[in-house]
C-alpha cells in the first residue's frame, strides 16, 4: 500500500514535484501461500505491567466517517473556491518583498504557505479519498482534478520564491537565519527543501512554471491509470468453474480463488482468464505508461538530473550504488527460496509448481477466513509489548471510522490499500482497505495501521512541515508491524496454524526481496526504452517484464513461455511518484533489521522506535537511522536480510518435521519456535 499526504505537495514545492508524500501505497498482489487457523494462547503473551485496554468488538467501525473533512459537498467547493484566491493573494504579497529578502518575511512566507498548504490538504485528501471509494464518481473526479490545478496554480504563482530559494548561497542563508532567531526552528526543513537542492532547480520562473505543467499532466495522468485498472484492467470476464457456477474474475475475486481454491484446474481457469485479459488491455495501458514515462523524464532532466530514476533516489537520499548492490544481493542469492518453493509443493504433492499454485494458502481449509474484527483482535495482541501508545492509536483508529474496511469494486471501489496522512488536523489517518478475510488481508490491515500510528505520532510531536519523510523511511513501521503480528501468531498458534502462517509470510518476503525491486527494474527499464523510442508497444513492455522474471524469479516454478503483461494492473507504477516499489524491498530490510533489536531488548527498542516514528523529517533519514538504530544502508543490511530470510526458513522445517512428530503421537507436545531465531546465535553468524 501507498502512503500519502498532501504537505509532500506543497512541501516540496516545483522542485521535487506536488503531490508526493503521505500516500503510503500498499502493493495488491501478497504472493505466494496464505494461511488460516485458531489462534489461542494470547493473554498468556499480553504484557501485564501495563493495563492494556482491550478492543470492544461493538465500538468497531468499518467506514469513514468524510464529515470529519467537510460536512457536505457544497462546503468542500466553498473552500475551493476560497482556496483558488490564495495563490494570487500570496504572490501579491510576497512577491515585492522577495526583492529585498530578510530573516522576517522568509518566516512570514513559510508560515502563510504553511497555513494554505493544511487548508488544501483536507480539500484535496477528501476529493482522493472519496474518488477511490468510486473511481467513476464525477464529483469528486472534478473535485480532485480542480485541487490537483489549484496546486498546480500555487506552485505557478509562487515559482520566484522557489527559483530564489534554491539559488541561495551559504553567506546568504546565513544573513537570513542571524536576522530572524526564529527561523531556526526551519532550517532542517529550508536544507530538505531548498539548499539541497541547488544544483536542481529551476533556475528561472518560465522554467518553474513549465515544470509545475508538466507536474499537473502527471497527476491527470495517474488518476486516468487508477480509473482504467479498477474499471478494465482488473475486470477480466467471466469464468465456468467445475461444478458449472459462472465466476467473474476481478481485482478481488481473483486473489481469493487462487488463495482458497484446492481445484486446480479452477486456478488454472482464472489464472488465465486474467493472464489474457492482461496481454490485450497492454497496448493501451502502455500508450498511457509512455507518455507518462516520457514527461517523468523530460521533467527530471529539466532539474538536472540523469533520469527521473536518479531524482527519485535523490530525493529519497539514496544513490544508485546502494539499490544496485541490492539487487545484487537479493538476485545472487534468489535460491534461498528454493528450499521454501520445495516444501510448497511437496505439501501440495505437485510434480511441478505452476504460476496458479503459488498463492493457494497451505492448509487443510484454504478458504476458512476471518471477520474483520477477529483480525484487529489478533493484530491488537501483537501490539502487547509495544510502547502503550501503539494501542491507544490503534483503538482510535479501529473505532473512530477512520478505517474503509470492505472491497466493493463492482460499484467503483479502488483494489489494493493505503492510508492518506491528515497531520494537518493531527488526526488519525485515513486509511484505505479491501479486506477479505485471509491472511494477507489481515496484514495489510496492520501495515496499514503501521502507517498511522507513524503518522499520528509525527503530527503530534513535530511541526507540520516535517511530518513527512522518503518513502522507504516511511514504509518502515508498516512492515514492521507484519513481523511483529506473524512472530505473535507463530508464538501462539497451534503448529499447524503456525506453519501456514510462517509459510505464508516467507512467501511475501519473496514477494519483498524480488517482485518488488523488480518492478523498479522493470520501470527503469521501460523508461529508457520510451527514452530511445519515444513510446513503447504493449508487447515491448510485456517483453521487459517477462525477461526480468526469468532473471529474478525461480526455475522451480513453470511459468508460461509466452510474455506476461502483469505489470498492467501495478498501480504504483503510474504514480506521480513512481519508481516506488524498490522501498519496500529497503524498508523489509531495516525492519528485519529492527526486528532483532525489538526481540533482544524491546525496552531499548520501544524507547528508541517511538522516538524514531515521531521525528519525521526533523534530520536526515540516513542519520536517524544511525542515531536510533546504528543501521546503515549498504550490502550488509542486504545480506543480513537474506540470512534472516535462511533462517525463517530452517524455523519452517522444523515446526513441519515437530508438527508431524506430534500428529504420529512420538511426541510430547513442544514449544513453535526453538527460541534460537533472534538469540544471540544470529547475532554471531
Ligand atoms: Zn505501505
Amino acid at each position: 500500500m501507498r502512503q500519502k499526504s498532501v504537505k509532500g505537495l506543497i512541501a516540496l514545492g516545483i522542485v521535487k514535484g506536488l503531490l508526493t508524500l503521505g500516500l503510503l501505497l500498499f502493493f495488491s498482489t501478497f504472493s505466494e501461500c496464505g494461511a488460516s487457523g485458531e489462534v489461542t494462547n494470547y493473554s498468556e503473551t499480553l504484557n501485564q505491567e501495563q493495563p492494556f485496554q482491550k478492543l470492544n468488538p461493538d465500538e468497531v467501525t468499518t467506514e469513514w466517517n468524510d464529515t470529519y473533512l467537510f460536512s457536505s459537498r457544497e462546503d468542500a467547493l466553498k473552500e475551493l473556491e476560497t482556496l483558488k484566491k490564495k495563490p494570487e493573494e500570496i504572490n501579491a504579497t510576497f512577491r515585492p518583498e522577495f526583492e529585498n529578502l530578510s530573516g522576517p518575511v522568509l518566516l512570514d512566507y513559510l508560515e502563510t504557505e504553511k497555513e494554505f498548504s493544511k487548508s488544501i490538504e483536507v480539500l484535496y485528501v477528501y476529493a482522493y479519498t472519496q474518488l477511490s471509494k468510486n473511481v467513476s464518481d464525477p464529483f469528486f473526479a472534478s473535485l480532485l482534478t480542480n485541487s490537483q490545478d489549484l496546486l498546480t496554480e500555487y506552485g505557478k504563482a509562487t515559482s520566484f520564491t522557489t527559483v530564489k530559494l534554491t539559488s541561495l548561497n551559504k553567506e546568504e542563508w546565513d544573513r537570513l537565519f542571524s536576522e530572524e532567531p526564529k527561523l531556526e526552528e526551519y532550517r532542517p526543513y529550508l536544507e530538505a527543501k531548498y539548499m539541497r537542492f541547488s544544483d536542481h532547480r529551476a533556475m528561472n520562473e518560465s522554467q518553474a512554471i513549465y515544470l509545475a505543467e508538466l507536474e499537473n499532466q502527471r497527476m491527470k495522468l495517474e488518476t486516468e491509470a487508477f480509473s482504467e485498472i479498477t474499471n478494465n484492467v482488473t475486470m477480466a470476464g467471466n469464468i465456468t468453474l467445475e461444478n458449472g457456477e459462472e465466476y467473474p474474475v476481478n481485482s478481488q475475486s481473483y486473489n481469493t480463488l487462487l488463495s482458497t481454491d484446492q481445484n486446480r484446474e479452477n486456478r488454472k481457469k482464472c489464472y488465465e482468464k486474467r493472464f489474457y485479459h492482461l496481454k490485450n488491455e497492454s497496448d493501451s495501458m502502455a500508450s498511457l505508461y509512455s507518455e507518462k514515462a516520457r514527461l517523468d523524464d523530460l521533467d527530471a532532466r529539466e532539474l538536472n538530473y540523469t533520469d527521473y530514476y536518479d531524482y527519485t533516489l535523490y530525493s529519497a537520499y539514496l544513490n544508485r550504488t546502494q539499490i544496485d548492490e541490492m539487487n545484487t544481493v537479493f538476485k545472487e542469492r534468489k535460491d534461498v527460496f528454493e528450499d521454501y518453493n520445495e516444501f510448497r509443493k511437496n505439501k501440495l504433492g505437485l510434480e511441478k509448481l505452476k504460476p496458479y499454485d503459488l498463492l493457494l494458502q497451505l492448509t487443510d481449509q484454504p478458504g476458512k477466513n476471518y471477520t474483520y474484527v477477529e483480525a484487529l483482535q489478533e493484530i491488537q495482541n501483537s501490539y502487547s509489548r509495544m510502547d502503550p501508545r501503539f494501542n491507544e492509536i490503534f483503538l482510535k483508529m479501529v473505532t473512530g471510522n477512520f478505517v474503509d474496511v470492505y472491497p466493493d469494486p463492482e460499484h467503483g471501489k479502488q483494489p489494493g490499500g493505503y492510508t492518506y496522512s491528515l497531520c494537518s488536523l493531527k488526526s488519525p489517518a485515513l486509511v484505505f482497505l479491501n479486506y477479505n478475510g485471509l491472511i494477507s488481508d489481515q496484514k495489510a490491515i496492520t501495515h496499514e495501521l503501521g502507517h498511522g500510528i507513524n503518522f499520528y505520532l509525527m503530527g503530534n510531536s513535530v511541526d507540520y512541515l516535517y511530518c513527512s519523510g522518503p518513502i522507504y523511511e516511511m514504509e518502515v513501521p508498516s512492515t514492521f508491524n507484519e513481523e511483529l503480528f506473524v512472530d505473535y501468531l507463530i508464538q501462539n498458534s497451534d503448529k499447524e496454524t503456525a506453519v501456514n502462517v510462517l509459510s505464508q509470510h516467507i512467501g511475501e518476503y519473496q514477494n519483498y526481496f524480488t517482485r518488488q525491486p523488480m518492478i523498479t527494474e522493470f520501470e527503469h527499464k521501460a523508461h529508457q526504452l520510451c527514452a530511445e523510442n519515444g513510446t513503447a508497444s504493449g508487447a515491448d513492455l510485456n517483453a521487459i517484464w517477462t525477461n526480468l522474471s526469468k532473471e529474478y524469479g525461480s526455475d522451480s516454478v513453470e511459468y508460461y513461455d509466452e510474455d506476461s503483461a502483469e505489470w498492467a494492473y501495478i498501480n504504483h507504477i503510474y504514480l506521480a511518484n513512481n519508481y516506488y516499489t524498490f522501498n519496500y524491498a529497503v524498508s523489509k530490510a531495516i525492519t528485519l533489521s529492527l526486528f532483532k533489536q525489538y526481540k533482544e531488548d524491546p525496552e531499548t527498542f520501544n524507547k528508541n522506535y517511538i522516538a524514531y516514528l515521531s521525528a519525521g523529517s526533523t534530520m536526515p533519514p540516513e542519520e536517524k537511522l544511525k542515531k536510533y538504530f546504528g543501521i546503515e544502508i549498504n550490502r550488509q543490511l542486504f545480506e543480513d536480510a537474506m540470512d534472516v530470510v535462511e533462517l525463517r526458513i530452517q524455523e519452517l522445517n522444523e515446526l513441519e518435521a515437530k508438527k508431524s512428530a506430534n500428529e504420529s503421537g512420538s511426541a510430547a507436545k513442544s514449544p513453535n519456535t526453538s527460541g534460537f531465531f533472534w538469540t544471540g546465535e544470529y547475532k554471531n553468524k
